[in-house]
């Protein structure tokens, strides 16, 4: 028998990239499978980032570099958050990782003692969950409903918030549901802290990604720059998920103790990729601005078609480029009906219960696929419930 460490039972894993792989046996076997699963832009990564990136190997940043970044792209960065988020953040506030993942391993890992609450959204990320669970902090779900637009409610967090809370994570645009704080949740929220010594980690990743209103940081807030971690990355704006890139801003102090994890695990991020990044952030946003405009026009095709499909019935995501129809009309368990889909409509999509138990009662679709691509799966989806339902 294998002689796994204990700890290893406390690790969960993130369902999409399970699902991935369930689909192309599938595809293997000569089923024609339409993917709404995974979450990553379906677009390539900008040409101008792609050449920085190039060139970049072609002038030997093949090395190891620095734990915490590149002096350029930590800098780069600072400007950068200092400006969108209206706050004076310096490189020694930057670290930088291959991914937002990272940030929220090493995070925790630095942060939460055993016993220690974290309080996270429900339906959310699954790795926040998993990475509590994993370091023996105590997981503490706060829900996310759908009749607050999925943004979570204060007064539950007020009531969640004990003598023991490390930590909250808070994610705006949100995955798996398109929620987006308000600027008044945001005020309430850091309210709700007062000054109790609580960090919060604010996972911004689809910041830029937003079809209603604004996005307001949490970091920008009086008092709250020193408390928060802010997560942020290239996977999702850039279309750069295969660059493994992601950065992490809060306090110096804390900065370094990150770096020294990635010191220990990672070594650095490719150097190549932090040139590709510096460019992505300074250079011609046309593409980003492209993507979006394409994300928008899926976003209302899928949302005006699925709300036809019998038993469907779906918000539409303020942010990031995922939906989340409620699905309990149908009478079916989300699994079940993803797993049904999946095997018999050639649908990939993902049961809402991967983000989480009150993630019951729906489905997650990413919008990350051709208007061609999304109008077949729901046609398929349409055809199916006729049958089965
Ligand atoms: N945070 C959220 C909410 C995400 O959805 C993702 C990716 O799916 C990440 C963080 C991490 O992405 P990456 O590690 O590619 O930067």
């Amino acid at each position: 028998e294998l002689p796994l460490a204990r700890r290893m039972a406390r690790l969960g894993t993130e369902t999409a990239f399970e699902v991935l792989v369930r689909a192309r046996a599938l595809e293997a076997k000569g089923k024609d499978i339409v993917h709404l699963e995974i979450g990553e832009p379906d677009f390539d990564t900008p040409r101008n980032v792609v050449d920085a990136g190039i060139d970049a190997l072609n002038k030997g940043f093949t090395h190891y570099g620095p734990s915490a970044g590149l002096p350029i792209l930590r800098q780069t960065i600072a400007e950068e958050v200092s400006k969108t988020r209206g706050v004076k953040v310096t490189p020694e506030e930057v670290v930088v990782v291959p991914g937002g993942k990272p940030i929220i391993f090493f995070t925790m890992l630095a942060l939460a003692d055993e016993g220690d609450e974290i309080i996270y959204p429900n339906p959310g990320f699954p790795i926040y969950e998993s990475m509590i669970n994993f370091v023996g902090a105590k997981a503490v779900p706060i829900p996310l409903r759908e009749e607050r637009d999925f943004r979570l409610d204060v007064n539950e967090l007020k009531d969640l918030i004990t003598d023991r809370t490390k930590m909250i994570i808070i994610n705006s645009p949100q995955n798996p549901t398109g929620g987006v704080l308000t600027k008044q949740d945001i005020a309430d929220i850091a309210d709700a802290i007062g000054d109790r010594d609580i960090m919060v980690m604010s996972d911004e990743i689809y910041s830029r990604l937003i079809f209603e209103g604004q996005h307001h940081s949490i970091m920008s807030l009086p008092g709250m720059q020193e408390r928060t971690i802010l997560l942020d990355g290239f996977s999702k704006t850039w279309a750069m998920t295969g660059w493994r890139m992601g950065f992490g801003v809060m306090r110096a102090d804390l900065a370094a103790h990150i770096a020294r994890l990635a010191t220990n695990s990672v070594s650095c991020t490719a150097s190549f990729s932090q040139m590709a990044g510096v460019e992505a952030i300074k250079g011609d946003q046309s593409s980003v601005a492209a993507m979006n405009k394409a994300f928008l026009e899926r976003r209302d095709f899928f949302i005006k078609r699925v709300n036809q499909i019998k038993g469907f019935s779906c918000r539409s995501p303020h942010g990031a480029f995922y939906t989340f129809p409620n699905i309990t009309k149908t009478g079916w368990p989300s699994k079940k009906l993803a797993d049904a889909l999946l095997d018999e409509a050639g649908v990939a999509g993902l049961s809402g219960t991967a983000f989480g138990s009150f993630g019951e009662g729906y489905l997650r679709f990413s919008i990350a696929n051709s208007i061609e691509n999304i109008a077949k799966a729901l046609d398929r989806i349409d055809e199916w419930t006729k049958h089965r339902l």
